[in-house]
């Protein structure tokens, strides 16, 4: 195998411990961490990576995503270098996809633009953003997407127009093709800075009275059943409050699951797998994950599936799961 710091001119780390690139703090190591300088540089490692047939992945802020405890056996690559520029044009907008998305709405805010004030205080990345088509009962980025470039694992790059990217709820063709979003082009309004500020800070004071920020969380666990709310139902199934290790379902939050010191993610799973089969007897309902598993939402299923296993009547799981 060529040696791969022979390929990238920027950072590349091996072994790199993936919980602190997670707002859960959890995972294992991955075998490279990649943050790659420029777009060249970007298609290099990712041509080397097809080339030796080594698994990867896009990463942003981890603010949606759950790593296994033993790690991945490929490469993580962030786009935090080379391409975290954001460029006005009156109200279009040109974003690169590892730039945060907090900086944007910040700094669309000041220039009196608006149209992503209902993604404030969703943490994460631009290219996070698109991939999970961020947002809330307010709104959500597909509204305002033009164009994305993204890169193929051939190294070409090409522009999807937001019919191209099939965007849903919470998911769009970026979770289901091996691509990478490269930057967007976003057509927002005209607006008055205040207002605009005034809105974000209600916003954010809102998520600060609702959601147990004191303690790391990856935000929804679940995607909201079509006309009803996960958290509802998982509450009403008397879920809220329970414990796996460190992992809890928060109890101001039941959508929440929150770590409180060092729980894994086969605790978090665990968790999951009780409350899903819980929510399910008590309501009918099956719940389906809105957080990203590194390894794909197969894997995902089959994990979860294990655990469901050994979970008894009582909602407590009796068997080894995992
Ligand atoms: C406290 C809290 C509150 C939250 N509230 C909300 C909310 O209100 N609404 C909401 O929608 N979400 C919410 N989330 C979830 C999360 O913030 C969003 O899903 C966010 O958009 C993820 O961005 P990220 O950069 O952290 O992505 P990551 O978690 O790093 O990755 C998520 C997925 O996107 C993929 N991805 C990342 N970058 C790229 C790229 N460049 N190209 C292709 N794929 C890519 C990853 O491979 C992964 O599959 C919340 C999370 C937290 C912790």
């Amino acid at each position: 195998m060529t040696d791969p710091h022979r390929v990238m001119r920027g950072k590349l780390q091996d072994s790199r411990p993936l919980a602190p690139l997670t707002t859960l703090r959890i995972g294992g190591p991955a075998r490279w961490y990649g943050i790659p300088e420029d777009e060249d540089d970007l298609r290099a490692i990712l041509a080397w990576a097809t080339e030796e047939a080594v698994p990867w992945r896009p990463i942003g802020l981890g603010s949606n995503l759950l790593c296994p405890d033993e790690g991945y056996d490929g490469l993580i690559l962030s786009l935090e270098r080379a391409r975290a520029d954001v460029v006005f044009e009156g109200t279009r907008l040109w974003v690169g996809a590892g730039a945060h998305l907090s900086r944007v709405l910040a700094l669309a805010a000041r220039r009196g633009v608006t149209g992503l004030e209902a993604l404030a205080g969703v943490p994460g990345s631009v290219g996070g953003a698109l991939a999970m088509n961020a947002g809330t009962a307010q709104g959500q980025i597909a509204s305002v997407v033009q164009a994305v470039r993204v890169l193929l694992p051939t190294g070409a790059v090409e522009s999807w127009s937001a019919e191209d990217l099939q965007f849903g709820y919470r998911t769009c063709r970026l979770q289901t093709d091996a691509v990478i979003a490269l930057s967007a082009e976003l057509q927002l309004s005209a607006g008055d800075p205040a207002a605009i500020q005034r809105d974000l800070r209600a916003r954010l004071d809102r998520r600060r009275r609702t959601q147990p920020l004191q303690w790391p969380n990856a935000g929804s666990i679940w995607r909201n059943p079509p006309g009803d709310y996960a958290a509802r139902l998982i509450e009403s199934a008397g879920c809220k409050g329970w414990r796996e290790g460190d992992a809890e379902i928060a109890p101001l939050h039941a959508n929440f699951i929150v770590n409180r010191g060092c729980a894994t993610a086969d605790q978090v799973l665990a968790l999951m797998a009780r409350t899903r089969c819980m929510v399910r007897r008590r309501t009918g309902v099956r719940l389906d994950p809105e957080i990203r598993w590194l390894l794909g939402p197969e894997a995902l299923e089959a994990r979860l599936g294990r655990f469901e296993k050994g979970v008894g009547a009582d909602g407590v799981l009796h068997g080894p799961g995992g």
